[in-house]
């Protein structure tokens, strides 16, 4: 379950002036106070989401919103609002997101880096995640290496989402039969972007 909602905090108060209280008729004694509201999941704020106003003369201690002041107070709490800012804490989902989308990025290309160093010096038991030809995924591991060519076995098994690998990546989904990988084919798979990724323990 996301806990989803939203929320206000006090962001600044201040005396308006030449403000009149419509209910005292009593000049300069508005005060208006400015509350930010934001949106939240789970507590952490994700964005702001407006700022409203609520008003009490220290006279007559009557409390008002925003559209039950008079022209004088609507323009004098315009002018407040304006100078005040937003903080920054209220947008700390959008930097939390932000820094998981960068990190996700900088995670795929160190990947994209190591399987482009491995794919060029093949290894017994490397194991090899790739697109196959209908675009599912398999897998399957290297058993000899020579100068220009490798044994593999393939694994029976195919699965349409890429983090479906680990489930078919059982010891008796593998075929004992040998196929012959030559360091081109690799190569030449690796650049059409097949090869998913490597692992070399
Ligand atoms: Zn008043």
């Amino acid at each position: 379950m996301i806990i989803f909602g939203h929320r206000s905090t006090h962001l600044k108060s201040a005396q308006l002036r030449n403000v009149k209280c419509p209910n005292c008729e009593t000049q300069d004694q508005m005060t208006a106070s400015v509350y930010g509201r934001h949106v939240h999941i789970f507590w952490i704020p994700i964005f702001p989401a407006g700022k409203t106003g609520v008003f009490e003369c220290q006279h007559c201690h009557k409390g008002f919103k925003k559209k039950g002041l008079g022209e004088d107070g609507k323009l004098a709490y315009k002018n407040f609002k304006s100078t005040v800012k937003t903080p920054l804490w209220k947008y700390s989902g959008l930097a939390i997101i932000a820094l998981l989308i960068c990190w996700g990025f900088y995670a795929s290309k160190q990947k994209d880096n190591r399987v482009a160093e491995l794919v060029k010096q093949p290894a017994m038991f490397d194991k090899y995640t790739f697109k196959t030809e209908t675009g599912y995924f398999s897998t399957f591991k290297v058993v000899e290496v020579f100068q220009d060519s490798m044994y593999i076995n393939y694994n029976n098994y195919e699965t349409d989402r890429r983090t479906g690998v680990d489930d078919i990546d059982l010891k008796k989904n593998y075929s004992d039969e040998i196929y012959v990988l030559t360091n081109k084919d690799i190569l030449s798979m690796h650049n059409r972007g097949d090869i998913e990724d490597i692992e070399r323990k």
